[in-house]
């Protein structure tokens, strides 16, 4: 159950506001909102009201504190106020599923949702989180048409990156996970992507050092959509030896916070030269949900400049 928040307006810096606010915020303003518990670390707010504002368009994004129990009258909502839509976050991105009338190719794979789109009270439910990698490997000429990958990780991460791969021609996804509550789901990603695609997918247990070192070594892309980087893990990588690695290879990390991980360095002493870490993928999984509601592209590299 969310906590009850003091809806008093409280006092805040606003900048970049420099004058009296027009043709922005009015009886036009279409609204587009963000659905999750918690909710107040977002970065999604600034992403998408400084692309409104920068591409002149009259839309307004913001959060709201929803929890599973809140769902039910929240979605009802968007249709109720004619909002243009909505991201949803955890704990809800399975739980909305019932609620939509629609679900996209990649939502019905992964069986969760991150982006509601209402067209005149329809609601169909997409998955922009795996789109959002693919964009950001694309935007620095980077594909996976053909390629063998092999991704660490079956969360909420991995789950939309294994999809949108296997949908977008990828040819072979290995699918490393320890054997804890994610193990199912990894096995789940492999049974679906291997029914609905083309893209061969195998399970492997990461707790096999020796499959997972010959795997990366076979491989064009490794992916690491694991919490491991990422705080409180953050002194920690699943691959310490550059020697793993190979230089024409691609090195992704999901984690932007640090910018720079652990594995990212490890990933530089072996000399690899297409390196990334996840704020591309989380910049451009908005700009697919943007597009998505404002038929638009996302001004991405403003964006960056700003979420630096
Ligand atoms: P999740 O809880 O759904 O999944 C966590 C995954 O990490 C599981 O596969 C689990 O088995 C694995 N894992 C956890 N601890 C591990 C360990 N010690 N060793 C090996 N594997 C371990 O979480 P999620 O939402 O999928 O997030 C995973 C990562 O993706 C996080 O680092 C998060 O920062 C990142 N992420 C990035 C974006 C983005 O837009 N860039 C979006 C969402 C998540």
């Amino acid at each position: 159950m969310a906590d009850e928040r003091n809806n008093d307006i409280e006092e805040t810096t606003i900048k970049g506001v420099n004058g009296p606010i027009t043709g922005w915020l009015d009886g036009h303003t279409i609204l587009v909102g963000l659905m999750a518990y918690p909710i107040r670390h977002t970065m999604s707010p600034t992403m998408h009201n400084n692309a409104f504002a920068k591409l002149g368009l009259n839309g307004a994004y913001l959060c709201f504190e929803i929890d599973n129990e809140k769902l039910p009258g929240a979605i009802d909502a968007i249709r109720t106020l004619d909002m243009r839509g909505s991201n949803v976050s955890m704990p809800n991105k399975k739980k909305v599923i019932p609620y939509l009338d629609k679900l996209d190719k990649t939502s019905q794979m992964c069986d969760a949702v991150n982006t509601i789109v209402n067209d005149h009270g329809v609601l169909t439910g997409y998955t922009t989180d795996g789109m959002g990698w693919l964009r950001s490997l694309n935007k620095d000429g980077q594909d996976v048409k053909g390629k063998v990958i092999t991704l660490a990780g079956a969360g909420g991460a991995a789950t939309p990156i294994a999809v949108t791969a296997s949908l977008s021609g990828a040819k072979e996804i290995r699918i490393f996970n320890l054997n804890d509550d994610k193990w199912e789901q990894a096995v789940k990603n492999v049974d679906t992507i291997n029914k609905e695609t083309d893209c061969v997918a195998t399970v492997h247990h990461l707790e096999d050092r020796e499959d997972f070192k010959k795997s990366i070594a076979e491989s064009d892309i490794y992916c690491d959509a694991t919490s491991v980087g990422m705080n409180p893990l953050q002194d920690q990588t699943l691959v310490d030896d550059p020697s793993w690695f190979h230089e024409d290879m691609v090195v992704s990390d999901t984690v932007y916070a640090p910018r720079k991980t652990k594995l990212m360095e490890v990933a530089e002493k072996a000399g690899v030269k297409h390196i990334y870490n996840g704020i591309g993928m989380m910049i451009e999984q908005g700009a697919a949900a943007f597009k998505l509601w404002t038929g638009k592209e996302m001004p991405t590299d403003y964006i960056q400049e700003i979420m630096d």
